[in-house]
């Protein structure tokens, strides 16, 4: 398959529609970034890495780390998560509080904000510093040592982030969240923080492509069954109240990011990232979504 050629064709047929779109706002960092940015990596399972764009300019890779944090606590925690989170859509935006009052502050599922929040409080009754261990593991499945944090967007995500502390809270006085709230969101702001590039970021997601299995090293990430449930899950959430758009139009599981990345894999296949800072009303990349659309739909090929 000439998936060179195919990037090369969605790249030039989506890359006027970014103009559709509007960077996320909220914070300086975000909202001052150049919105015709635009980079595509597609990585095989046999590591053949293929880009076009903007594929190796790093950038915040927001709600995509839900995914990292997520099988950190799962692979440790296995079942246990699903008494404190659920697994079913949320049909609300990713940072609503709606559903938590009655539903007595157990999240959705673990790709909202809320539910990510419950994950960053257990992660710190796993690790003694889950913030250096996260940066371990996203740097272990990329590959690449030079992941980093950025200060500036961690700092602002904190200074901006009432939404956030109001859902920390408001689960806290449900008992849902066990330790401190300002610990809590610290890892949170940290891991929306995380900047990494397209390229970086379709090698890190090899690992649920291939089986639960890092093909860089053989190390295995999750078990299959973890894995597959994962996936189901991203299939099912991780493009929030789009999800079910995202399945009926692109066909694979996927999780988005409000920097405008969306990374998305074929399982046995291939992982690929695209980057376009845009959004749509839902806080999915106009471009992104488009894009890998495309890429299904030229490639033949979805996990349908
Ligand atoms: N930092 C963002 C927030 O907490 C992440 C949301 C996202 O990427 N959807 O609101």
């Amino acid at each position: 398959m000439d998936y060179q050629a195919i990037l090369q064709r969605i790249f030039y047929e989506t890359r006027p529609m970014f103009t559709q779109g509007k960077v996320a706002d909220y914070i300086p960092a975000l909202a001052s970034i150049d919105p015709s940015r635009y980079g595509i990596s597609v990585v095989s399972i046999d590591q053949s890495a293929y880009h076009i764009g903007d594929a190796h300019i790093p950038f915040s890779i927001q709600s995509i780390s839900k995914v990292f944090s997520f099988t950190l606590a799962y692979k440790h925690r296995g079942d246990d998560i699903w008494n404190r989170i659920g697994k079913e859509s949320s049909g609300t935006a990713f940072n609503s509080l709606i559903q938590l009052e009655y539903e007595n502050g157990i999240p959705r599922n673990p790709f909202i904000n809320a539910g990510a929040i419950v994950v960053a409080d257990i992660l710190l009754d796993i690790f003694p510093d889950p913030l250096q261990e996260m940066l371990r593991f996203v740097r272990q499945l990329a590959g690449d040592a030079t992941i980093h944090y950025n200060p500036v967007v961690a700092a602002s995500e904190r200074i901006y982030g009432h939404r956030n502390l109001a859902l920390a809270h408001f689960m806290k006085s449900f008992g849902n969240i066990h330790h401190d709230v300002d610990q809590v969101l610290e890892i949170y702001f940290h891991q929306c923080a995380i900047e990494m590039t397209s390229s970086q970021l379709a090698t890190a997601f090899l690992y649920l492509a291939n089986n639960g299995i890092n093909p860089q090293d053989g190390v295995q990430i999750l078990d299959s069954s973890r894995a597959k449930r994962l996936k189901a899950l991203m299939l099912t959430t991780g493009l929030y109240n789009e999800s079910s758009e995202f399945a009926f139009r692109v066909g694979m599981p996927g999780k988005s990011g409000v920097g405008g990345g969306i990374a998305a894999l074929i399982p046995d296949l291939l992982s690929m990232v695209v980057w376009s800072p845009p959004l749509n009303s839902m806080g999915n990349s106009v471009v992104g979504f488009e894009a890998l659309e495309r890429f299904t739909t030229y490639l033949g090929k979805s996990v349908f």
